[in-house]
């Protein structure tokens, strides 16, 4: 069988000692592959990259479409880009898969049970990173979420699952409280869920969730998310494992993946060669699978769990009494090739085989809606009047109201405060004026600017606008709280 082109980055800090232990009980295990090596990380940032890759790297990366990765030391000082974030953003690697499973009675934990595998959306929500300052005391986020992108995670996840004999899957939303964003996330999960009747499915709201995951992990199985609480899910999971520098993340696109460990460059033990390479080495167990190399995953993972098994452990991971010898990178390498072909005892083997690479081409239905414009949201930056919103709210009926659209109402921090009374006593210099269409018809752009223009004549500060949209009669966006 041919060889494989991966593209591989020996990082900073420990990472060209963890990749060259890596490599070699990759080559030791038979694994087929050409690797190009690319320079990436500080010096390459220092050079003047803004993105810490090069335009030979990336031309790498284009062409084997694997990358595997060590860590790299993004320098101090603003203006530097991250560069995981530069590769997912270009390649569209949009799940982030983590693997979180305990090691015991090999590596101590309180969870001895535990084996998760954390699937994250990995483009969207608040990693957009849309941000504006809107006044003086207000500033925004904007988190989105497609129905598309969560149809591919979610389908992602439920393919993940039954490819590797899972039995369920749980979705983790805060769709109380954004009905729209994760509503739809939720809504594609059950939707989807349905296709998969061999795998459980359940949802939990984040918090709860997040608080079950934390007292009883062993209670889940592949948990599927929006990025940020992804984000964090993900590193709560790898701290319950007891074994947190042995996590892994894979980021996977349809045409592109990356994979390496999840700890950093460590530049404090750096040089000193007693790294442990397992968080990086185990990387290459996913990298393996998607390129068709199961069988050598399969040798690679055993004789690492063998290993650790044995007690041969580098000193992050080392426990007395429960470890058997304390052993730098490259011994710590060598006891991993000396039991290639051999299976753990006590901690359960794996069994990858010769199973085919998971295709990362997810079905994505398209939507019709009938798509009709009723009203805006105009946001204000207002501090006349001792922020009295009666003020504003006889200000607008009286000089700014159309015959079109019509004040419905104000909301200061998304609380109504007109019309009605209010209690509130405490008033930021941002306000939400929501218009709609007097007879609920719908509205015409035209008519839009002509209110825009009442405000401006009115010497009010719009400072943002949010069109209001039904699809299909249904409101596209959030009532107000107490409507
Ligand atoms: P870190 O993960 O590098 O180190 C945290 C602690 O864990 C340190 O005490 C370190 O010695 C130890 N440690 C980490 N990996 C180890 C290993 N394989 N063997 C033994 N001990 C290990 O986190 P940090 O100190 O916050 O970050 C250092 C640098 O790494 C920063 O520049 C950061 O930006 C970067 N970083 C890079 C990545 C990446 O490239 N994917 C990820 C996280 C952090």
């Amino acid at each position: 069988m041919s060889n494989v082109p991966i593209t591989v980055a020996y990082g900073d800090g420990i990472g060209p000692e963890i990749m060259k232990a890596s490599l070699l009980i990759l080559q030791e295990a038979g694994a087929r592959l050409d690797i190009e090596t690319i320079e990436i990380g500080e010096q390459v940032y220092l050079r003047g990259h803004k993105a810490g890759i090069t335009d030979h790297a990336w031309d790498s990366l284009q062409r084997t479409k694997v990358f595997y990765k060590a860590p790299i030391t993004t320098p101090q000082g603003g203006g530097y880009k991250s560069l995981n974030v530069t590769i997912r953003t270009a390649f569209g690697l949009y799940a982030n898969v983590r693997p979180c499973a305990s090691y015991y009675p090999a590596i101590d934990t309180r969870h001895p049970m535990m084996d998760i595998v954390i699937v994250r959306e990995n483009e969207e929500d608040l990693y957009a990173g849309i941000e504006h300052r809107q006044t003086r005391e207000v500033y925004q986020s904007i988190k989105l979420i497609s129905r598309p992108g969560s149809e591919r995670i979610v389908r992602y996840a439920f393919e993940f699952a039954r490819k590797n004999a899972r039995r369920k899957v749980t979705c983790f939303t805060k769709d109380n409280i954004m009905k729209l964003t994760d509503g739809t996330f939720h809504k594609v999960f059950n939707e989807i869920a349905e296709e998969y009747p061999e795998i459980k499915s359940e949802h939990w709201i984040i918090d709860i969730g997040t608080a079950k995951l934390a007292d009883q992990p062993e209670q889940f199985d592949v948990v599927v998310v929006p990025n940020l609480y992804g984000d964090i899910l993900s590193d709560v999971a790898a701290q319950l494992t007891g074994s947190v520098g042995l996590g892994v993340s894979s980021n996977i696109g349809e045409e592109m993946a990356m994979f390496e460990a999840i700890h950093g460059s460590a530049p404090d033990i750096a040089g000193r060669g007693i790294a442990n390479p397992s968080g990086l080495l185990l990387a290459a167990v996913p990298m393996l699978i998607h390129i068709g190399q199961g069988e050598v995953a399969e040798v690679l993972h055993n004789a690492w769990l063998t290993t650790i098994e044995d007690g041969i452990h580098t000193g992050d991971i080392y426990q007395e009494g429960r470890s058997v010898q304390r052993v730098d990178t490259m011994d710590f390498a060598e006891a991993v090739i000396a039991r290639l072909g051999r299976q753990p005892d006590r901690l359960r083997p794996v069994h990858y085989g010769h199973e085919s690479p998971m295709d990362a081409h997810m079905l994505t239905t398209s939507i019709t809606a009938e798509k009709a414009l009723v009203g805006i949201d105009i946001f204000l930056d207002w501090t006349d009047a001792n922020r009295d919103p009666q003020v504003l709210g006889k200000l607008l009926e009286s000089s700014v109201n159309t015959d079109d659209l019509k004040l419905l109402s104000i909301t200061n921090r998304g609380q109504s405060v007109y019309p009605g009374e209010t209690h509130a006593a405490f008033f930021v210099d941002q306000w939400r004026c929501r218009f709609e269409s007097a007879d609920g018809e719908a509205v015409t752009h035209q008519q839009i600017l002509e209110l825009l223009q009442r405000f401006d004549m009115a010497g009010l500060d719009f400072i943002k606008t949010e069109h209001l949209y039904t699809f299909d009669g249904k409101p596209g966006y959030s009532a107000i709280a107490g409507e």
